[in-house]
């Protein structure tokens, strides 16, 4: 059984017994915690990984209404289901609770079959939703994952870019773009398959991400080609890196049928502002002018600008 963790909230410690006793009969959830206050409660539910809060209205200090607006303002908390203990009669309280955010409410005196029920079904909307949110995340980070590499891909890139660039513009400060291209790399396919490339690829991506900083974004831009995003990064910053990953590629031991590989790649190295980058595609172009004059003057090899920025 998974973990399961429910908080209940009632001032009147009998009335509180009795609705963990009740849950802990029909074996809903592994743990209990218990609150005597609202207060008692979020300090509980900050605390510790809670799945359903069961809540009383009418409590000392902070009562049920006011947990619920405490607890629906806060991000982390918002998708916890709670359920409001009310009275019989009292409408009012039932619907306020409703509309102020409550999942449900159990009129009290209980009905154990019904919180039984009603605590269920909740804690299995709770289940579901996380797993839709799970899903989504791993969609999100598949749709920004290049598949091979496991760089962020050329979409994300342009994500990145559209929101660096103007941002870099605002605070008046330097973005740089490094882009490079492994040096005969078809060879390499060449002489030992498609599949040996890839893991070339693969090891090569890992290394250059290694000498990134943790804010920076390496690409896997497509081919053999990766590219890298380094907010806050000077021109001068911009060339240590890409000297930094030149000599890390080249100092690859590759092993099996790869063993006596040795790879390098060229750097090309663009910067905003200068006076070549007015854009984003002038930025990527920039860099990519710059690994054309590395491949040709010789490879394995990191250009900057031509011009001074
Ligand atoms: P250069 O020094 O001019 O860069 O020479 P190069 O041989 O590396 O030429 P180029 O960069 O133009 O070619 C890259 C090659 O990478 C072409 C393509 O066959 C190969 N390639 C592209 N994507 C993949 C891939 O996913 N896996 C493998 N194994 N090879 C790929
Ligand atoms: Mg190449």
């Amino acid at each position: 059984m998974m973990e399961t963790n429910i908080l209940v909230i009632e001032d009147s410690i009998t009335i509180r017994k009795e609705i963990i006793e009740t849950l802990q009969t029909h074996s809903i959830a592994t743990c209990y915690h218990e609150a005597g206050d609202g207060l008692e409660g979020l300090k509980i539910l900050l605390g510790s990984k809670i799945d359903l809060v069961v809540c009383d209205v009418e409590m000392p200090r902070l009562d049920g209404f006011r947990f619920l607006a405490m607890v629906r303002a806060r991000e982390e908390l918002r998708d916890i289901p709670i359920l409001l203990l009310t009275g019989k009669g009292d409408m009012d309280s039932k619907v306020r609770g409703l509309e102020q955010g409550a999942s449900d409410y159990i009129t009290k005196p209980f009905d154990a079959s019904e919180l039984v029920a009603r605590v269920k079904i909740h804690l299995k909307i709770k289940r579901l939703q996380d797993e839709l949110l799970r899903a989504n995340e791993l969609l999100l980070e598949i749709s920004h994952t290049d598949h091979l590499t496991g760089l962020y891909n050329r979409r994300y890139l342009m994500d990145i870019l559209e929101r660096e660039y103007p941002r870099t513009k605002r605070t008046g400060s330097s973005l740089s773009f490094l882009i490079l291209d492994i040096d005969h790399f078809k060879d390499i396919n060449d002489k030992f398959g498609h599949q040996e490339g890839d893991t070339v690829l693969a090891h090569a991506a890992a290394v250059f991400r290694e000498q990134l900083r943790g804010y920076d974004t390496p690409v896997r831009f497509g081919g053999d080609e990766f590219v890298a995003v380094l907010p806050e990064a000077s021109l001068s910053d911009a060339m240590v890196v890409a000297e930094r990953v030149r000599k890390a590629l080249a100092q690859i031991a590759f092993s099996g049928k790869l063993e006596k590989v040795r790879i390098s790649a060229s750097l090309g190295v663009a910067v905003y502002p200068s006076a070549e980058v007015a854009t984003v595609e002038d930025l990527i172009r920039a860099a990519d002018n710059a690994l054309y004059r590395a491949k040709a003057r010789g490879r394995n090899c990191a250009e900057g600008p031509t011009l001074a920025a």
